[in-house]
Order: C-alpha cells, then sequence, then structure tokens
C-alpha cells in the first residue's frame, strides 16, 4: 500500500510507515495513492464480519501486513449490531467494545498493526488525556507485546469512573495523575516528542488519532451495516454520522469509494458547526469551541477535514453532494426524547446523527445512523434528560471496585523523562 502526504505529495510511505510516524512532514495527513473497486460486493456482504474486514483490507494493504486475519481477530473481538427504529430508520451500534465507544474498532486495530510492523522493536505509547481518549488507548493497548503505554491526566479532573476505567488495568499501561491542569500534561508530553534522544530510546509513539489505520478499521463497519440490511431496504441507503474530527465519516466516505453502494452521506455536527457553515457558504470560518453535551464532537478545526476535500477531488465527487446540518443542546436533548418515544434510547451524539436525519430522510431512502458510544457513558445526561436510572454497563461497573493504580507526581519535565527511562 503506498500513502501520500496529502501537504507535501512528494513524501510517499508504505502502511507500516505511515502507521509509525501518523502524521507527515509539515503536520500533513497521509492518504492512500490509490483506492482499488472491490470485486464482487454481494459476495463480500454475506461473509462474517472478520472475514470480510480482512477481504477489504487486504484490497487496501496489498502484501503488507501478513498476519492481517490475526490482527483483525484480535481487534474486533465484539460486534456491531444494526437496531431497528422505525420501517426506514435503523441504528448502528458501534459501542460494544471494552470502553462502549465506536473509538474501540480503531483504536484497537491500531494497537495490533502498530505491534504487528513494529518488527519487535520496543514502542512507548505516551499520551495526555482529559478523560475519554486514554480509556481507548489504554484499552486498546492491554496486554500488546513489545508496547508500553504511559497515559499522563490532570489529578482530581477527570470523573471517579473514568479514573477506574483506565487506571485499573496494571500490566503495559502505566497511567500518571498529574498534579496540575491538561494544559500541564500536554505541555509534558509534547516536550518528551521534542526530545530525540528519549524518543529514541523508548521508541516513543503518540498513538493519534488520525492514525491512518484507525480509518482503514472504520471502513468495516460500514459494510457490516450494510450487510444486516434487509435485502428489500438495500436500494437508496444514507448514513448519518455525528461528527467531529471527521475521522468517521472519512471512513465511510472510503467504504463508498471502494464500492459500497451507498445514496448519500449525512454529516452531522453539535453547535461546533465550522463544516455545516462552510458547505452552505464555502467560507472556512472557525470559531472558538463551545463546550456541549455531545462533548466527543465539540472540535471546531476539524482535523481530517483535508482527507474528506482530498477524496472528493480524486473520485470526482461534488461536496455539494453531501447533506449536512448541525444541532444545539435545546435540539439534542429534544431529539433524544423523541428516539425514547419511538422505544429507543441514545445519547447525545448519536441522537444528533438521528435528528439530521429524520429531518432529510426521504420516503424511499433507508436511513442508518451511527450510535457512537453507548447511552451509560453518557448517564448524567440521559438520566435527567429521558427520566431514567440506566442501570451501569458490566464494562463500568466491574472496574468500579477496583483499586487505581496510577502513580502521581508534579508536572515536572525531570521527573516524566526518567520515568520513561524507568530510572525512577
Ligand atoms: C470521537 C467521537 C465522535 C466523533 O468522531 P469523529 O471521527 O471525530 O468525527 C462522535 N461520537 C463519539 C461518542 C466520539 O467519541
Amino acid at each position: 500500500m503506498q500513502l501520500y502526504n496529502i501537504k507535501d505529495p512528494s513524501e510517499k510511505v508504505n502502511f507500516a510507515q505511515a502507521v509509525r510516524r501518523g502524521l507527515g512532514r509539515g503536520q500533513g495527513l497521509f492518504f492512500p495513492s490509490e483506492i482499488r473497486p472491490l470485486e464482487d460486493i454481494d459476495a463480500l456482504l454475506r461473509d462474517d464480519l472478520v472475514t470480510r474486514s480482512s477481504k477489504i483490507l487486504r484490497n487496501f494493504l496489498g502484501d503488507e501486513l501478513p498476519d492481517l486475519d490475526g490482527v483483525l481477530k484480535r481487534a474486533f473481538t465484539f460486534p456491531a449490531p444494526l437496531a431497528k427504529v422505525t420501517d426506514d430508520v435503523y441504528a448502528l451500534e458501534l459501542f460494544h467494545g471494552p470502553t462502549l465507544a465506536f473509538k474501540d474498532f480503531g483504536g484497537r486495530f491500531m494497537a495490533q498493526a502498530l505491534q504487528a510492523v513494529s518488527g519487535g522493536e520496543h514502542i512507548t505509547i505516551l499520551t495526555a488525556t482529559s478523560g475519554d481518549t486514554g480509556a481507548a488507548v489504554a484499552h486498546a493497548f492491554y496486554g500488546v507485546e513489545g508496547i508500553d503505554v504511559v497515559i499522563l491526566y490532570p489529578k482530581g479532573k477527570i470523573s471517579n469512573l473514568q479514573e477506574k476505567l483506565f487506571c485499573t488495568l496494571g500490566g503495559n499501561i502505566r497511567t500518571v495523575a498529574v498534579n496540575g491542569t491538561f494544559d500541564d500534561c500536554q505541555a509534558l508530553v509534547k516536550r518528551a516528542f521534542d526530545d530525540e534522544e528519549l524518543k529514541k530510546a523508548v521508541g516513543l509513539n503518540s498513538a493519534n488519532s488520525i492514525n491512518i489505520s484507525r480509518l482503514l478499521a472504520q471502513i468495516c463497519y460500514y459494510f457490516e451495516a450494510y450487510a444486516q440490511l434487509p435485502e428489500d431496504r438495500r436500494s437508496k441507503v444514507v448514513f448519518s454520522v455525528p461528527s467531529g474530527n471527521f475521522g468517521d465519516v472519512t471512513a465511510g466516505l472510503l467504504a463508498k469509494a471502494c464500492g459500497l453502494p451507498v445514496s448519500r452521506f449525512v454529516i452531522a455536527t453539535n453547535a461546533n458547526d465550522t463544516v455545516p457553515r462552510y458547505l452552505a457558504s464555502g467560507r472556512w470560518e472557525p470559531r472558538d469551541t463551545i463546550p456541549t453535551l455531545s462533548n466527543a464532537m465539540d472540535v471546531s478545526r476539524p482535523n481530517n477535514w483535508p482527507r474528506v476535500e482530498e477524496l472528493f477531488r480524486v473520485m470526482n465527487w461534488n461536496l455539494s453532494d453531501l447533506t449536512s446540518g448541525a444541532v444545539d443542546d435545546a435540539g439534542t436533548e429534544e431529539a433524544m426524547r423523541k428516539l425514547k418515544k419511538l422505544g429507543y434510547i441514545s445519547e447525545p451524539h448519536g441522537s444528533i446523527a438521528w435528528s439530521v436525519l429524520s429531518d432529510t430522510l426521504a420516503p424511499d431512502e433507508t436511513g442508518i445512523f451511527l450510535c457512537t458510544a453507548a447511552p451509560a457513558k453518557f448517564k448524567e445526561s440521559v438520566d435527567r434528560i429521558l427520566d431514567m436510572d440506566l442501570p451501569l454497563p458490566p464494562a463500568l461497573a466491574d472496574r468500579a471496585d477496583m483499586k487505581v493504580l496510577s502513580d502521581n507526581f508534579d508536572p515536572s519535565w525531570e521527573l516524566l523523562r526518567k520515568y520513561l527511562l524507568r530510572q525512577d
């Protein structure tokens, strides 16, 4: 598989290099040089998730990653069921993984792929978290041989349950409660990546959210959704994607580019609506990010957007074929209540996708909205808005009584450096 840097197309890398580097020169994103159409989509749709995903990704990877089947078996250990909400609307539930969010698909595949391409070289993943991304990274890399993980978070500034979810694993996952703010944690991480000697010594890697391996993994569940649709519902399929950094929708568009018969895509954002405004006006005018109920989409400068534009360019598609809409918090609450009346409990992110979808769905179309997190992950909002008391899912309940194993120190570069070098 060859990829190029969108910012500097003369920089070309293979899959292994793209996975290991994350970003190209000048912070440019890597993009596949060739998107080959898949053969015999009908047969593909009859396969199970892992078998089908292996064929889809082999079409991209060529002869790289020989153990692709093993990688997928270890990464995709949970299902992505399609739930019927009404006759023409379905919910794709992507939250049955260990951290109850769709990022488990991309994160777990990236962890396995990174190990497979590292050639036995030791790797240390270093990241700072204000809560959720830490859990996804920790669980994705937990038990992956040859890879150590260090996660920094601001002591006392994440919820108890969030802390339990990723600070109780042990093994190759080390967590540090820093006596400071999230910005202090991020500054320490940045400093580490500027230290060439340290980087080499411990094989520092960021497991960045823009890593191409994540997108490849996410392509697979669009096929999985389609495969679960009744045959008489497959003629005009619309996917609605709740979007923050636009990685998820990029993967959906890539699925279409290699042959999945999708009629159109709906991009749904919260009040951080840079892209819907851009699609309407042609002007890219990010504003300050505002906090919302759907906080995983509180992004005003979506970092995967250049990949969307690049894909439209190489496929000769027109951006005006994208449907988009923004839903504020009041609209989000209303959508959650309407969905409950239809018999489906959803959390803020998925509900936003449903809201924009149901506003635009034509009578001859079938809509699928992506449910990116389990309702219980946003228990506070869901309980309040829907007047419920959701039970804690086992993934969280099981950890609630476990001991937090975090180390603790001041935001000092000296201390972190020693810790990374295991000289503390
Ligand atoms: C990350 C996230 C999103 C946004 O996905 P992008 O790929 O960044 O657009 C939506 N919902 C939830 C629950 C998320 O965690």
